[in-house]
């Protein structure tokens, strides 16, 4: 079985892919620092703690497993915090993946998979986003991401580096199994704040910002089940080792919600109220980020049959009552 080294392994979206991996027939090796991950969602295949930034570290994991591939999930993404304390995200994004990128190149693994963002955009004042539209983050995780994305183009023009790059949108829901699911500490996202609330873990939901040009003054996103982005991963890796070059997916569903509809429906889900406070707007936030491609399903066949926001709540709301108050203690 050939070994894929998944770096943020230990971490929401990192844990859910490799449970992808494994039951494709891959052995994931988890590598991870565990400063946000967590060694309880290592299930899936064996366990490398190590920082990105301790090149001896990854050399000595490089050519213990001698992966066929990189998939690379870990990175710092708070957005706020990117904000405020760039210098930490140029040096964990960038600097942390140049680390990784020469040592994978050195040991001869020249297939990567790359976890970017829709971030990368910015603002696009409403438009469907698509792989071609120009990047123009507005903060610097984005900026780190694409500064990322153009690092994997150099390193393939002079090393022969092919990297699958995915445009995240917004990942949620957890595996249905019930195995692994989403925990942050801290927590940003909508859905598991929001769910928190529902649960009376939190007062209540704050929506950042009412006032924005959309029908209900809210933000809109595109939210995809972490299921169907981990098979896109997996395809991904698949793309690569079938020799195809180096290609830029998004992975949205073409399909946007704002906060008030994600709001409506997670109370409809949960059969509960949800506790709600309107605030002001958060610093970065783009208005609408939507993905309008199809390439993802045109070239590598992917098919997102998940990513209902009913099934993204309900799957994130009954790992949410069974382990949060585990993985919190
Ligand atoms: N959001 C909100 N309240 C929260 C967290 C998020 O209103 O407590 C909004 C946020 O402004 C954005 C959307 O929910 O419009 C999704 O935010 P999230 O942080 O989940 O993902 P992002 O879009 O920043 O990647």
């Amino acid at each position: 079985m050939a070994n894929i080294l998944v770096t943020g392994g230990a971490g929401y979206i990192g844990s859910h892919a490799c449970k992808a991996l494994a039951q494709a027939g891959f052995t994931p090796i988890t590598f991870d620092n565990l400063e946000t991950g967590w060694r309880d969602s290592v299930k899936f295949g064996p366990f490398e703690q190590g920082d990105l930034l301790d090149r001896a570290r990854l050399d000595e994991v490089f050519a213990k497993w001698q992966p066929v591939a990189v998939m690379h999930f870990a990175a710092l993404s708070l957005v706020g915090e990117s904000m405020s304390n760039p210098g930490k995200y140029w040096r964990g994004n960038v600097g942390a993946t140049l680390n990784l990128v020469e040592a994978a190149v050195a040991a001869g693994c020249l297939d990567f998979v790359f976890s970017s963002t829709c971030a990368t955009y910015g603002d696009q004042d409403g438009v469907v986003l698509d792989e071609d539209t120009p990047q123009a983050p507005l903060n610097s995780y984005g900026a780190t991401k694409r500064a990322i994305e153009d690092m994997l183009e150099n390193f393939g023009a002079s090393h022969g580096l092919r990297a699958v790059i995915f445009r995240y949108f917004n990942v949620a829901g957890a595996d249905p199994d019930g195995e692994i699911g989403e925990f942050h500490q801290p927590e940003t996202h909508l859905i598991p704040l929001m769910l928190d609330a529902i649960d009376g873990k939190r007062d209540a939901l704050t929506i950042y910002g009412t006032d924005y040009d959309t029908p209900d003054g809210t933000c809109i996103r595109d939210y995809v089940h972490v299921m169907d982005l981990v098979d896109a991963h997996v395809l991904g890796v698949k793309w690569l080792q079938d020799g195809k070059e180096s290609r830029v997916f998004c992975l949205g569903t073409g399909s946007g919600f704002s906060v008030r509809e994600v709001i409506r429906q997670s109370g409809k889900v949960t059969n509960r109220e949800v506790p709600v406070v309107e605030g002001p707007r958060r610093a970065g936030d783009a208005v609408k980020l939507v993905s309008g491609s199809g390439r993802a399903e045109a070239e590598l066949g992917w098919t997102p049959h998940r990513s209902t926001m009913e099934t993204m709540v309900a799957d994130a709301w009954r790992w949410h009552q069974n382990n949060v108050a585990h993985y919190k203690a």
